[in-house]
């Protein structure tokens, strides 16, 4: 597989604001933030997303983004944060190397993440017994 943007970020080929790096993950701040702060975090191994990252690799992951969360909220004295993450186009991902978004809030910074509506009349039920059903539940 061709290297990907992230992996010339990872070993330096491509500049960028790192904030972290530890055995297996690397921080550094989006270069479109949404937020002043917007920070990625990826596996410094390659993996497309949540789908195909093996359990180890992803818990190293959201230990770093744990320890990063606090961390970004208090030097930037944020008032909440979001953190996300895109899988596959039909999600918005754009780059496909697993990555977390960890995103500052502050107040009136009009960031509107997602929109919510209501459930049809049964829909709920189906949807999760169609998923209790797919993982044995
Ligand atoms: P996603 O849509 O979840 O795949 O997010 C990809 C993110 O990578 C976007 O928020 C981009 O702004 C960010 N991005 C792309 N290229 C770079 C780069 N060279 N340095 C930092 N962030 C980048």
């Amino acid at each position: 597989m061709e290297e990907g943007i992230f992996q010339k970020i990872i070993r330096g080929a491509i500049p960028c604001h790192k904030i972290f790096e530890d055995e297996h993950t690397f921080a550094f701040l989006d270069i479109a933030p949404v937020t002043p702060g917007h920070t990625l975090v990826v596996p410094k191994t390659r993996f497309e997303n949540i789908f195909d990252i093996p359990e180890g690799e992803w818990l190293a992951l959201m230990k770093t983004v744990h320890f990063l969360a606090p961390r970004i909220h208090e030097a930037l004295g944020a008032a909440g944060m979001n953190i996300g993450m895109n899988n596959g186009p039909a999600a918005g991902q754009a780059v496909p190397h697993a990555h977390v978004h960890i995103m500052p809030r502050f107040s009136g910074d009009g960031l509107a993440l997602w929109h919510g509506r209501a459930y049809a009349e049964g829909e709920a039920e189906e949807v999760a017994g169609n998923i209790r059903k797919t993982i044995g539940g």
